[in-house]
């Protein structure tokens, strides 16, 4: 039996998580979960996972829950995340808040030699190089959710980073591949979010529309695997079946294939090595799909794109910076405030802003990040 802390149980990846922990009673207990500010699903949430320890962002929040479930912990707020990520019964932590204040809780778990199954990519691309060496230095493994990132590591079983010739991520194109810049102009945050295959989180659904997901999957991937940028390359494949691959030196390429469901790549992350049977998601007939299309990357079309690269290659602060300036551009781009197209115009005029640390520690991170977010505020 693992148990398991649940960081962010009321969102996309979090719901999903539950669904994968529903169908293997036997071998999972969910132990802790944090939510946000989504008390009606955090309820029954409780009800159903009966769990020891549960965190919400406020206090109120979670006087009322008290008040309600007296047999169960509450804690709340940035510290009620941490107890949750390092709450002491759970063997693996999965973490699939949104944003970069899963750092911290991150590297408090790592500390106390939980294993990780890490969604928040934002986590590592704010400060790849503390996770990934804090993680060394502690023996944890961090295993991808992330599904391009669960590909790749799939593919990579058996087999060792330094035969690796390329990643290849595979990107779908998100919600406006087909629509030149001049249509982009005056796209809004319906159009954006109109996602009918499956649904995610508005902040990542935005993300996969300005390519800027891809571009922090690049930077996931340069932590996740040690490879350099020039090794890492993006293409187009709007039928999301192939989910990333690997070439090796030999010219080799090893993909993983299936229908977009993000419970296989969160269930590979908690049975890892093992695989358990997942009876409700739909198995991948190739013939019935006939054909796969794959395209070049166009990073004028896709400008996220290259920032990111650029910010990856800078290195030091510049990631924390395009991470934080595109969580406050996103966040005001779904509040109406700013158009789509000023997303990126805005974390560019960001990076410009910003005087370059080399390799920053923690507290350095999390004022490259707060300054990055009033500045991008300041635009608005
Ligand atoms: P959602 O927006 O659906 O969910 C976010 C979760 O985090 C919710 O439980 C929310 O709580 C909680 N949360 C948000 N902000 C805070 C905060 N400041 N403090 C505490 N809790 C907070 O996001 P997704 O599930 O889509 O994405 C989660 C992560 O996984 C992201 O990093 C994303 O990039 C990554 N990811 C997502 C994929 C997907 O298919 N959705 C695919 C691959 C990666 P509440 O709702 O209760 O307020
Ligand atoms: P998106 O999530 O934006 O798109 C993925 C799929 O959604 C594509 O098949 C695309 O189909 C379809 N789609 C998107 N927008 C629309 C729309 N407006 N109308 C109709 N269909 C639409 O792509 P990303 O590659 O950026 O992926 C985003 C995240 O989702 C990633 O972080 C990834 O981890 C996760 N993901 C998970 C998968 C999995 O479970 N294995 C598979 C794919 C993505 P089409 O191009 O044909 O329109
Ligand atoms: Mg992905």
């Amino acid at each position: 039996m693992k148990h398991i802390s649940l960081m962010g149980a009321t969102g996309s990846i979090g719901t999903q998580t539950l669904d994968v922990l529903k169908e293997h009673p036997d071998e999972f207990r969910l132990s802790a979960f944090s939510v946000g500010k989504n008390l009606d699903l955090a309820r029954k949430i409780i009800v159903e996972f009966q769990p020891e320890l549960v965190s919400v962002s406020e206090k109120n929040d979670m006087e009322v829950l008290k008040s309600e479930f007296p047999g169960i912990s509450f804690t709340y707020g940035q510290q009620g995340l941490t107890e949750v990520a390092v709450y002491h019964k759970a063997d693996v932590l999965v973490n699939a808040v949104l944003g970069s204040v899963g750092l911290e809780p991150t590297l408090q778990a790592i500390e106390e030699k939980k294993t990780i199954a890490i969604a928040n990519k934002e986590t590592l691309v704010t400060a790849g190089h503390l996770v990934m060496e804090a993680a060394k230095k502690n023996g944890v493994a961090l295993l991808p959710v992330d599904s391009e990132h669960s590909a790749i590591f799939q593919a990579l079983q058996g087999e060792k980073e330094k035969n690796i010739e390329k990643l290849i991520l595979t990107a779908s194109g998100g919600s406006f591949r087909d629509k030149t810049r001049e249509e982009l102009q005056n796209v809004t945050v319906e159009q954006a979010l109109n996602h009918p295959n499956w649904s995610m989180g508005a902040k990542i659904t935005i993300d996969s529309a300005s390519m800027m997901n891809k571009g922090l999957e690049v930077i996931e991937a340069h932590w996740l695997f040690s490879m350099p940028y020039e090794n890492i390359d993006v293409l187009l494949h709007k039928e999301s079946i192939i989910h990333s691959m690997i070439e090796f030196h030999d010219s080799s390429v090893i993909a993983q294939l299936g229908t977009p469901d993000m419970r296989v790549p969160i269930q590979y992350a908690l049975t890892y090595p093992d695989r358990l049977p997942l009876p409700s998601a739909n198995r991948l007939n190739l013939a019935e799909i006939g054909k796969l299309h794959f395209t070049a990357m166009d990073f004028n079309r896709f400008r996220c794109l290259q920032l990111a690269y650029d910010a990856g290659k800078a290195g030091g602060s510049m990631p924390t910076v395009l991470n934080a300036a595109n969580e406050a551009a996103v966040a005001a781009f779904l509040e109406g405030k700013i158009s789509f197209l000023q997303i990126e115009e805005y974390i560019e005029r960001a990076l410009h802003a910003h005087q370059h640390i080399a390799n920053p520690g923690l507290a350095e991170i999390k004022s490259a990040d707060a300054e990055a977010r009033k500045y991008v505020s300041s635009l608005i």
